[in-house]
């Protein structure tokens, strides 16, 4: 099995730490403990990184969530218009209840892409934040 770890894909569909990707970034794992879904470690227990580097620094995310719920809309659209030859309002349906279902996932995702935007992983580093 090809590994991830270093990548910044592995953070982002992991929630790990952008900077050492040994810890996750959220206190709760599962997006669906809804009353959860947005806590976070103010920082990595493992690599000592802050998080929120600024106040409000995850209202950036909102605009990583239009790209990537525009990404799932596609999928869902292909596979029912295309793959299963559902009518377009079948189609549009399925699309609706697929954003509200995958809603926590793609927050997640889109905070994971953000904060890997300008957090590069580095292999080496230590408790203290220095490699
Ligand atoms: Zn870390």
């Amino acid at each position: 099995m090809i590994s991830l770890k270093g990548t910044k894909l592995n953070s982002v569909i992991n929630g790990s730490c952008p900077v050492c990707q040994n810890k996750s970034m959220y206190k709760e794992p599962n997006p669906y403990a809804i009353s959860k879904l947005f806590e976070m470690h103010e920082r990595c227990s493992s690599c000592n990184t802050k998080f929120k580097m600024e106040p409000s620094f995850f209202y950036g995310a909102m605009y990583v969530s239009y790209p990537v719920g525009i990404i799932f809309a596609a999928i869902a659209f292909v596979l029912s218009y295309l793959v299963f030859g559902l009518s377009l309002i079948t189609t549009y349906i399925v699309i609706v209840i697929e954003m509200v279902l995958l809603l926590p996932i793609i927050i997640r995702l889109s905070r994971n892409i953000w904060i890997n935007v300008f957090l590069n992983y580095k292999k080496d580093i230590t408790q203290n934040g220095k490699t």
